[in-house]
């Protein structure tokens, strides 16, 4: 078959129509709301956030229980109880946890209680066994006690009717303990953007081919869905769209029914670069279209109706740099997360780093910590094209556009990817 050449109609904006990564995540997260919510079971809501406050409905904790395994006992009882000369008082019963008490305490009795156990009518503190001796029936007491010591009280963590978790919290363990204590099975949160992603290319082929001449395996379209889900976001693979106008529109189309659209490859000003045609054509409406960074210029991201539909660039780790500054943002504030962007920190260059003249160089480092300071230092070569100096990447610096290089011992800004370094 026949391809039509001239994919692309527009030549590269200027230089000075670049624009800064700030502005392009902007306009990014300007178009980026959060989902609607639903209800998902507590065990399924890790790393989602909440869309309604959830209130309590009891008090946490639920009664007034003890804190140790010891004695409920009254305060004024062993008022005068201190290290050799005990206060003798009389076991009148055991409670354990988890049973109901009808025990009510009277003057001179003590009950052996359990952590967690209810508190005994009438007792108002708990005196650990340590200060104490039990001896047949009987408890002698050596350490004289405020009212409410080792006694937790109902609602003293949380009052009914009061809010447990506020709406736009991200969903971590100790929200789920929370919600489980408060026996919440299902919380609303916001949902999970459906994410669409469509590689571009005559040269790529599916993984368990065989290569041809002049191809090469679609690396482009695992590394997404790994960031996806990383995300917690399972997201559809749609394919591989050949370098000519119809399949790339057939396989854009099926993409804009979803709430992100991701394709890679196909947005440079090349003969077969069809993407940002075909975003016209279907009606996306552009926002932003070259970004002053190196690597990860060629970025093009626009919407239709719902959908943010962001062209990639073909390049590996241009690719995953821009889905790092762009999409990973925009994915989290569709999920209700406010946080959008990792936290920066100073770091104190290693070696010397190459600046690029108009564009922010977006280094991949490797990133450790010495004596509280961090240290970053390239992982090697930077081309866009270049996969291995991704691996093992924990961090990407910024080099300033204009500046010719970072020398060592200078600071630039890291953004930790993760913490752990592995070895070269
Ligand atoms: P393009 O932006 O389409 O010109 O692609 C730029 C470079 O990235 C070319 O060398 C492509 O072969 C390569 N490339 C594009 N898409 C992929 C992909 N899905 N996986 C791996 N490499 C890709
Ligand atoms: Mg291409």
């Amino acid at each position: 078959m026949s391809r039509a050449v001239g994919g692309s109609t527009e030549g590269w904006p200027s230089s000075a129509g670049l624009i800064s990564i700030d502005e392009a995540r902007s306009r990014v997260l300007a178009e980026a709301r959060p989902l609607p919510p639903e209800s998902r079971p507590l065990t399924e809501s890790l790393g989602l956030v909440v869309a309604e406050d959830v209130v309590a409905s009891h008090d946490l904790p639920p009664f007034d229980n003890s804190a140790m395994d010891g004695f409920a006992v009254r305060s004024s009882d062993v008022a005068d109880a201190q290290e050799g000369q005990g206060v003798l008082l009389d076991v009148t019963k055991t409670v354990s946890a988890g049973e109901g008490v009808h025990a009510v305490l009277r003057p001179g009795e003590a009950v052996k209680i359990m952590t967690g156990a209810p508190l005994p009518g009438g007792a108002d503190a708990v005196i650990e066994s340590e200060r104490t001796e039990e001896a047949a029936g009987k408890v002698t007491v050596f350490e004289a006690v405020k009212p409410g010591k080792n006694v937790r009280y109902a609602g003293e963590d949380l009052r009914a009717g009061t809010r447990a978790l506020r709406a736009g919290t991200p969903i971590g363990p100790a929200e789920i303990g929370m919600m489980a204590a408060l026996g919440v099975p299902a919380v609303r949160v916001h949902k999970r953007p459906r994410v669409a992603i469509v590689s571009t290319g005559s040269e790529l082929v599916e993984l368990g081919l065989p290569l041809g001449p002049g191809q090469i395996h679609n690396s482009n379209s695992y590394a997404l869905s790994a960031l996806c889900r990383q995300l917690g976001i399972e997201p559809d693979a749609l394919g591989i769209a050949v370098d000519e106008k119809m399949a790339t529109r057939d396989l854009l189309a099926k993409g804009l029914r979803y709430d992100v659209l991701l394709t890679t490859g196909g947005v440079s000003a090349g003969a077969f670069d069809f993407v940002k045609d075909v975003q016209a054509e279907l009606g996306v409406e552009r926002r932003l279209w070259g970004v002053a960074m190196k690597p990860g210029k060629p970025l093009v991201f626009g919407v239709k109706g719902h959908t943010l539909v962001f062209g990639l660039p073909g390049n590996p780790a241009s690719a995953m740099v821009s889905f790092e500054l762009f999409v990973r943002p925009a994915l989290l504030r569709l999920m209700g997360h406010r946080q959008t962007t990792r936290p920066l920190y100073r770091a104190v260059v290693q070696e010397d780093l190459k600046g690029s003249d108009e564009r922010v160089h977006v280094v991949r480092v490797r990133a450790w910590r010495d004596k509280g300071l961090w240290q970053v230092s390239s992982t090697g070569d930077q081309g866009s094209g270049r996969l291995r100096s991704m691996v093992g990447a924990n961090g990407l610096v910024f080099v300033p556009a204009g500046s010719r290089a970072v020398s060592s011992g200078e600071e630039v800004d890291l953004l930790l990817l993760r913490e752990e370094l592995e070895e070269p």
